[in-house]
């Protein structure tokens, strides 16, 4: 089976019969089985999935069917769906069973989505390569020895080798993009506030976002619009009203694009991607936009201030996984633990992985009593410093292009040994949750090897209907 590539192409076959929604599942099930080497899913949700298709098959008979009828969608391992395990990549959450579903998965469920199963991801949404897994690492099906990029790497695979039609991530630091990018698919991350976090397990609340990661920028938009709006149970989450974003058009005026200097002339970025952006600018040039280049001159105040906030806000969030209310307790028998403190420490200490135990003490560290106006107080200063910078660069234009990542996949364990070098794959993606802004990656080419090439998007807030317009153009 080839798999399909956008709804509009399961809608439309399923509306001549060509396929059932019950076929597609079978369709996928083997396909999941055969590509079993590049670890994407951690649960398998066959009979319910068989199920979920059976019931659509007859709304769709009968004309009831909801609007996401034959979306055959996996869901990231951070997102609750009631009586599912749900272990964010992690060994802390063993055993843990969700209690409630997240209101973004609701509301797929509501208008008829299938789920076939829940994605491998980094530990706690913490990696840029999705080796930080207890499940261990995915694989990138454009180059199996290279990595899928994180920390949503099973749910962009997944899309990239056909395994589902597309996948809810969420996106932290670019969480969404870099893997969409890694893989060639198209990733979006809304607005902060956009989507409810009811049910999303929290990373850093300040930054937190789902997002969905899909074959076309249509469908991801379709995804978003159904996700968004109000929810009682986050009250972060805004009251704008949600437009048709998958059937938004660009304003009629002319439209103008800055790019990020530094992502075309920096020596740090790969020679491959320099070109393929260069080439997408003079595409949008000659198509009649207003391009030109700019800086940001706090640039490098970006990566310290987005790992300062997000570790502290980690450190505070993951303190509820103490061996006592969740998953994971420590058992050993040959230095048990006889009081409660020990037994914290013990079940965390085994509990978590490695890079989740370096932000939790790297966050403590930032929010602890003598260093907190050092380290958290700066940061928080230096993110209003960004997030003015990026407010008066909006002021002159709509849209700011970038490369989504200095370097397409690199190898599986090559970054492992080396924190400070992972956590620079994130340096254009930070920027958009920093500010809350919304950004999307789309596939701009291929490297001289084969390797996927992402181009990334940025616009104001709650302007995603524009953003989505210009990607689906391009
Ligand atoms: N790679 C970044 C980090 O490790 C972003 C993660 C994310 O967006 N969840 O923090």
């Amino acid at each position: 089976m080839t798999p399909y590539r956008s709804f509009s192409s399961v809608q439309a076959d399923l509306k001549t019969g060509t396929v059932t929604c019950r076929q597609l599942v079978e369709q996928y099930l083997v396909r999941i089985d055969e590509h079993r080497d590049l670890n994407v899913f951690t649960e398998v949700y066959a009979d319910e999935a068989r199920q979920q298709a059976d019931a659509v098959d007859q709304k769709l008979a009968s004309g009831q069917a909801g609007r996401l009828a034959g979306m055959v969608i996996g869901i990231k391992d951070v997102l609750n769906y009631t009586g599912h395990s749900v272990r964010a990549g992690s060994r802390i959450l063993e055993n843990f069973t969700a209690q409630f579903t997240a209101t973004a998965v609701q509301r797929l469920l509501d208008e008829d989505v299938i789920i076939i199963g829940r994605q491998n991801c980094d530990e706690f949404a913490m990696g840029s390569s999705n080796e930080n897994s207890a499940f261990g690492p995915v694989r990138n099906a454009a180059d199996t020895s290279r990595v899928p990029g994180g920390s949503s790497g099973g749910s962009a695979v997944a899309v990239q080798a056909g395994l589902c039609l597309a996948s809810i991530g969420s996106d932290t630091g670019g969480s969404v993009r870099q893997p969409a990018a890694f893989c060639g698919v198209v990733g979006l991350k809304p607005t902060y506030g956009r989507i409810s976090r009811w049910g999303l397990i929290a990373y850093a609340s300040s930054f937190d976002c789902i997002g969905p990661i899909a074959n076309n920028a249509h469908d991801a938009a379709l995804l978003l619009e159904i996700m968004a709006g109000p929810d009682d149970f986050d009250s972060t989450v805004s009251s704008q009203p949600v437009s048709a974003y998958s059937q938004a058009t660009l304003p009629d005026r002319p439209l103008r694009i800055a790019y990020l200097r530094d992502g075309v002339e920096s020596a740090g970025v790969s020679e491959s991607i320099r070109e393929a952006t260069k080439g997408k600018i003079n595409e949008l040039k000659a198509a009649g936009y207003i391009v030109e280049p700019v800086d940001i001159s706090l640039l490098t105040y970006l990566l310290p201030t987005y790992y300062i906030l997000t570790t502290a806000e980690a450190s505070s969030n993951l303190s509820r996984f103490d061996g006592v209310r969740y998953g994971y307790r420590s058992v050993s028998t040959d230095t048990p633990a006889l009081d409660l403190l020990t037994l914290y420490k013990k079940s965390r200490t085994e509990g978590f992985g490695a890079e989740v135990r370096r932000r939790i003490l790297l966050g403590t560290f930032a929010l602890s009593a003598s260093y907190y106006d050092a380290y958290y107080t700066k940061a928080q200063q230096v993110r209003r410093l960004i997030r003015q910078e990026t407010e008066r660069l909006f002021e002159n234009y709509d849209f700011l292009l970038s490369p989504t990542t200095p370097t397409p996949a690199f190898k599986l364990g090559e970054k492992t040994d080396d924190p400070l070098q992972m956590y620079l794959a994130d340096i254009f993606t930070v920027q958009a949750n920093v500010v809350g802004y919304p950004a999307i990656s789309i596939p701009n080419g291929t490297d001289a090897d084969g390797l996927p090439i992402g181009l990334q998007l940025m616009a104001p807030p709650f302007a995603e209907g524009a953003l989505v317009a210009l990607a689906r153009t391009l």
